[in-house]
């Protein structure tokens, strides 16, 4: 395996960008590092298994997403998709819907396409080299780093926010660059047991080395870490500004049969919620627009009766931009659609597809002014109740 260009091993002790760092300081930061790992190092259930394919779904859920939050996730995936071949042969319905709340779909879109490939090209065994891992979709640096590492003992370093830090900190860094992370940890992460190495940074930095109030005094390599020498943890890695997100406000239509069922619609195959299911819904520049919007929306699907009724407005945070529901239910005839793959009418059992956390946070909206509730402040309109998460 070892393909890639990493640079060469310890003992080594020059590393980039940085001096005076002695071939025995990096032999105790790994030896430290290690036996932290061993000690301490929490038992998270892709922890007990070699299984490749196992630690590549842990990898790719772990990303963004609190560990706590997707453990369930975790072992409900796997039972539902236990290996390469099932994942692959699912339907990608299925595949989003079992990551449903865990928000970021591309990554269950990727893990699927790539579980495809894996089966056609590898014979559904998950490769063992880094750069066959890293041709997958949805596979970048950190997790064909972690994946060659933990499950195949590749000398890769795997570089998450955690890791980021904790080498910041370590070297007393305030601004390090991509290359300089790779640099660096390529270079401290050992030949022999270098997955155990790249989970005990990880782990370091989730639970000791955290963002706020370290606990230096607890840390394995505390004697080794700079910016404790410096004083300067509070500061390292720098403080960068948060860009400010737009709002968009969206129009969306409760669209709503005689005999209850309300319209949900897929949407496309590409872009934001790509193949999740959604209430139909239009950006609008006005918001005084919205009734109008909507009654056009449902005019797509059905004959309206009536005129559009706000019920509620929900807020979906994004990572690149907010997005403001304005819910107005409508009722309406549906049209005589004899076969629609992209269209649902979904009764009050609720519906076997994807549905983003945003929307289900609408349909139990909906589901509460059917029954003559009002939201937070008393009002239809103007209150928003909705949701911050990710999707
Ligand atoms: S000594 Fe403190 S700042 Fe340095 S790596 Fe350990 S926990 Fe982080």
């Amino acid at each position: 395996m070892a393909e890639s260009a990493l640079p060469s091993a310890a003992p080594a002790a020059y590393i980039p960008g940085m001096t005076q760092l002695s071939g025995d300081d990096v032999a105790a930061i790994r030896a430290a590092l290690l036996a932290y790992f061993d000690a301490a190092a929490r038992p998270l259930p892709w922890r007990s298994t070699d299984d490749p394919y196992a630690i590549w779904v842990s990898e790719i859920m772990a990303q963004q997403t609190r560990v706590e939050t997707a453990i369930p996730f975790y072992e409900r995936w796997l039972r539902q998709f236990p290996d390469v071949d099932a994942l692959a042969a699912a339907p990608l319905d299925d595949v989003l819907k079992a990551w449903e709340g865990l928000g970021y779909y591309s990554r269950a879109r990727n893990l699927h396409a790539a579980a495809q490939v894996v089966r056609e090209r590898h014979d559904g065994a998950v490769p063992d080299s880094y750069d066959t891992l890293r041709d997958l979709p949805g596979v970048g640096e950190y997790t064909a780093g972690a994946v060659s590492s933990i499950a195949f003992g590749g000398r890769h370093a795997a570089v998450d926010g955690n890791a980021r830090r904790v080498l910041s900190r370590l070297l007393d860094i305030p601004s390090p660059t991509a290359a300089w992370l790779r640099d660096v940890a390529g270079t401290l992460v050992p030949a022999d047991r270098p997955g155990a190495f790249n989970q005990a940074v990880m782990e370091l930095g989730a639970t000791i080395c955290t963002p706020k109030s370290p606990r230096c005094h607890r840390c394995p390599i505390a004697r080794q870490c700079r910016s404790r020498a410096a004083g300067t943890q509070a500061d390292r890695p720098a403080a960068t500004k948060r860009k400010a997100i737009p709002t968009v406000d969206m129009a969306t239509a409760i669209v709503r049969a005689a005999d209850g069922r309300l319209l949900i619609v897929r949407r496309p195959a590409r872009g934001l919620l790509a193949g999740m299911w959604c209430f139909p819904c239009v950006g609008v520049t006005s918001v005084a627009d919205t009734g109008a919007h909507v009654y056009d929306i449902a005019r797509r699907y059905a004959t309206p009766r009536g005129e559009p009724c706000p019920i509620g407005i929900v807020d979906h945070v994004f990572s690149h931009r907010r997005e403001r529901y304005h819910c107005y239910m409508i009722d309406a005839v549906p049209d005589a659609v004899a076969c629609d793959e992209d269209i649902e009418w979904i009764g009050e059992t609720g519906t076997r597809r994807p549905m983003p956390r945003a929307q289900q946070r609408i349909l139990s909206i909906v589901r509460g002014a059917e029954r003559g509730e009002v939201n937070e402040s008393g009002s239809g309109s103007g209150s928003v109740v909705g949701s911050r998460g990710r999707d």
